[in-house]
């Protein structure tokens, strides 16, 4: 099973909640948003990082302090 974070970076703003949670994975960016740490851009504004069982359990919280939705944990 692969499991992935899907981060849509529209919906981010700014609250930080995540960077909080997770300050390795989720970077404060100069434009007031985040960056998803070791992501790559699917389609604009949207992107992917795969992350390993032991950093499930850390997204899953930060999906969930997301005020805006901005976060999915996908296992596919
Ligand atoms: S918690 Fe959500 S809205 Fe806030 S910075 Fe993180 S991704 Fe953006």
């Amino acid at each position: 099973m692969t499991m992935k974070i899907v981060f849509d970076r529209n919906k981010c703003t700014g609250a930080y909640s995540c960077v909080q949670e997770e300050p390795e994975k989720w970077k404060p960016a100069s434009d007031g948003k985040v960056d998803l740490d070791g992501s790559v851009q699917k389609k604009p504004g949207i992107f992917e990082c795969a992350i390993t069982q032991e950093e499930l359990e850390k997204a899953r919280i930060a999906a969930a302090v997301c005020p805006a939705s901005a976060i999915k944990v996908v296992e596919e």
